[in-house]
């Protein structure tokens, strides 16, 4: 009898599959898991494919077979093959992101009848609402210029009314017996749109997001797997999911960095839509109130593949009114003009949202004696006060007692400025009857649910709700008339091509919260410097300003969309040793890409913005290039010929980086 062998794929950094034997009595199937044994350490595999011959004569036994299902298809082992070309890392590594963890009883189960719950009978689907004439106009668009790997970008302010649209494709998709999936920031913050999908489809879809327990979502998967679901909503991994006959591709919030995945490879969902979109005839359908400046001229400038359609109307309310305000120099946290909105608001038994973009209770600590603030030990940063009485870097969370003496001097220290804490500290003592909430990820740390608070505001339990930016996404209240936006420009400060952007993106949707039911909305923006021409531009709600403006910046400064932006990131406890080899490696790039007139620049190599984080010293180099696709071959060749030297660090590269800090 022959050998049969199985190519293997780890979570590792290998650039290809590794070869195993496969015993008589066992049975992988392409997109199982595996046992093996790698450089004497057991590791859990995925099987790739199946092949008579090993590329090796000293070729190891598959020790078990662990899913009696396979976890993946053969789409999915393809598009890690082609995610592995891109961001240049190993097959494997992209692989084993695209599933849920299994839960310990579907790994131990032998049976191979593993059976997932059978789904109720999904009512007949309805959307009950009936689309106006201007979602009906571009549904009937996208449904007449049905190509693969088209892109339909739904520019629209909150409220329009897209949601109404997506579900009109969902159901034809599904009537057709083809599938779709809808990707969403963040699930809690969605709370709403779901509850409006789960009433017009049931059970019929399969919801995929870290949220849920681990049982309940490999379960889902696995119904998507086994093609018993064909509607998918998810967060960013859930592009990943098996969907059989995908259709549409929905992005929601398409401008959400939460698209971006934050641990190697840092692949962007909606890069891996495009892809996907193409390779089985599915189209995209990407929704915002302030498109990325790439999506919106992407439109502009291939009209032929990515279709612009502009929905004005809002399907409810109308437009809030905005003011700017200078925010106070003196230690109030806001101004008088905004208490006095607020207590007109409590008065009338409306709901505000505050939105303040900064944790804890003072940001600053300093020290008068020797002129510093205190910074953490660990990282090129300030430490931020949090109450009761805890000094905190929210970089590597490194935290001490507050003890009020300066760690160099030992003279007595101050702490100054707003976090959030102080913020809600300072309404409860000023309004004593409002019901107030605040959220951000520290009360979601200690055990506070933001999907309670969220359905508590909904239900008209809270008056206020204050919070960091997650306060700024999806939330859809009808009765909140006031939105008050503090400390607006503090995100222009940070020194990243994006500030701009991202700054005017979240004022452009915390402002969306307001006035969305029968009542005339106010937003009040307070900012340091109220003149400031972004600030100005949210304010206005102007969006086709800002981009004009905004392109004009990025063009003159060469930067993305007018470039593709390269990002090499070299970390380490030893300061000289990153130094000397991002040196080495800024000599090796610059020999790489002398031939290339693609490259059209190389930026460093410098300290990153953040020096140091967690003991770890950064240094880095940016690449500006007209084409990665033509440079990226040498760049693979490159990279791996440089990583095996690096032994007292760890490189970080990342095509089309989110941020530059
Ligand atoms: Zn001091
Ligand atoms: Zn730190």
């Amino acid at each position: 009898m022959f050998d049969r062998f199985a190519r293997v794929l780890f979570r590792l950094p290998l650039d290809r599959a590794l070869d195993y034997r496969i015993a008589p009595d066992m049975e992988p199937e392409i997109g199982s898991r595996v046992q093996v044994k790698l450089n004497n350490r057991e590791e859990i595999g995925i099987v790739c494919e199946m092949t008579d011959t090993a590329e090796s004569d000293r070729v190891l036994d598959i020790e078990a077979v662990l899913d009696p299902l396979p976890v993946v298809t053969k789409d999915q082992i393809e598009l890690a093959d082609r995610l592995a070309d891109y961001y240049i890392c190993g097959p494997g590594e992209g692989l084993f992101k695209m599933f849920p963890s299994p839960p310990v009883s579907f790994q131990t189960t032998s049976s191979r009848n593993f059976k997932i719950p059978d789904i109720e009978a999904a009512p007949a689907p309805s959307p009950r609402h009936t689309l106006n004439q201007e979602q009906s106009a571009i549904y009937q668009e996208i449904k007449k210029n049905h190509k693969a790997g088209r892109m339909h970008l739904l520019h629209g302010i909150t409220g329009s009314g897209k949601t109404e649209v997506y579900i009109h494709l969902m159901r034809d998709a599904l009537l057709e017996g083809r599938g779709a999936l809808l990707l969403v920031p963040e699930i809690a913050l969605t709370v709403q749109m779901i509850q409006r999908l789960q009433e017009v489809f049931g059970s019929a879809i399969a919801l995929l997001h870290s949220g849920l327990p681990a049982k309940e979502r490999f379960l889902n998967y696995l119904s998507v797997i086994q093609k018993k679901r064909r509607l998918v909503v998810g967060t960013r991994s859930a592009i990943f999911a098996p969907v059989d006959a995908l259709k549409y591709i929905i992005i929601d919030e398409e401008h959400d960095s939460s698209y971006r995945e934050n641990s190697a490879p840092r692949y962007d969902a909606r890069l891996l839509a495009r892809w996907i979109a193409n390779s089985r005839d599915a189209m995209i359908i990407a929704g915002s109130a302030t498109p990325r400046l790439e999506s919106r001229r992407a439109c502009q400038t291939h009209p032929e593949l990515f279709h612009y359609h502009s929905i004005s109307g809002r399907a409810a309310g109308s437009l809030p009114q905005v003011q700017v305000l200078q925010a106070p120099t003196n230690q109030n946290p806001i101004s008088g003009q905004l208490i006095t909105e607020i207590e007109k608001n409590l008065k009338n038994g409306q709901q505000t949202i505050l939105l303040l973009n900064r944790r804890g209770y003072q940001p600053f600590i300093y020290c008068d004696n020797c002129a510093s603030t205190i910074k953490c030990p660990r990282c090129s940063v300030t430490l931020h006060f949090h109450k009761p009485d805890i000094l905190l870097c929210h970089y590597c969370a490194y935290n001490a007692r507050n003890d009020g003496t300066c760690p160099q001097c030992g003279g007595k220290t101050k702490a100054t400025g707003t976090g959030v804490q102080r913020l809600e500290e300072f309404l409860a003592s000023r309004f004593l009857d409002a019901r107030i909430e605040r959220v951000d990820t520290d009360t979601s740390k200690g055990g506070k649910n933001l999907q309670d608070s969220l359905h508590r505001f909904f239900r008209k339990e809270l008056d206020i709700l204050m919070g960091t930016q997650m306060i700024a996404k999806g939330l859809d209240a009808p009765d909140v008339t006031l939105v008050g936006v503090l400390q607006a420009d503090q995100g222009l400060m940070l020194s990243d091509y994006r500030a701009q952007e991202r700054t005017f993106s979240l004022l452009m949707q915390v402002a969306g919260r307001a006035g969305r039911g029968q009542f005339q909305g106010r937003v009040i923006i307070e900012a340091l410097n109220p003149e400031h021409s972004v600030i100005h531009m949210a304010a206005a709600q102007d969006y086709a300003r800002f981009y004009d403006a905004e392109l004009r910046l990025r063009s003159a400064t060469n930067y993305p969309p007018f470039c593709r932006l390269l990002r090499f990131l070299i970390r380490s406890p030893d300061q000289e040793y990153a130094e000397q080899k991002i040196d080495e490696l800024a000599e090796l790039l610059e020999s790489t890409l002398a031939s290339e007139s693609d490259a059209l620049e190389i930026l460093g190599p410098a300290p990153a913005p953040i020096e140091r984080i967690h003991d770890q010293y950064r240094m880095h180099i940016l690449v500006k290039t007209r084409s990665y696709e033509r440079i990226r071959p040498a760049l693979r060749a490159m990279l791996e010929s440089f990583r095996p030297g690096l032994r007292k660090g760890h490189l970080e590269f990342e095509p089309d980086p989110q941020d530059v800090v």
